[in-house]
């Protein structure tokens, strides 16, 4: 059974880095989605602090129903 398998979809999203630094094929990770007020943004992920991760990993958006959620928070968020 692989990491990503057994933990629930519905609290996390699969992120990636962007450059791993021993030059392997990077593992996805998964990260757990909290509130902006219950995330410490470093070792858990809000809409708030998303776009920080973003610099270093990248996020499967459509693999897990929180990284879909999240990410429609993100694009109502945006404003003209
Ligand atoms: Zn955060």
């Amino acid at each position: 059974m692989s990491y990503s398998q057994s933990l629930s979809g519905n609290a996390y999203v699969s992120m990636r880095l962007r450059k791993p630094e021993d030059g392997r094929s990077p593992a996805r990770v998964p990260i757990r989605v909290r509130k902006p007020e219950r995330c410490g943004h470093t070792e858990t992920v809000c809409s708030v602090c998303v776009g920080q991760w973003e610099v270093d990993y990248e996020i499967a958006w459509r693999s897990t129903g929180a990284a879909r959620r999240l990410r429609a928070e993100l694009d109502a968020q945006v404003t003209p």
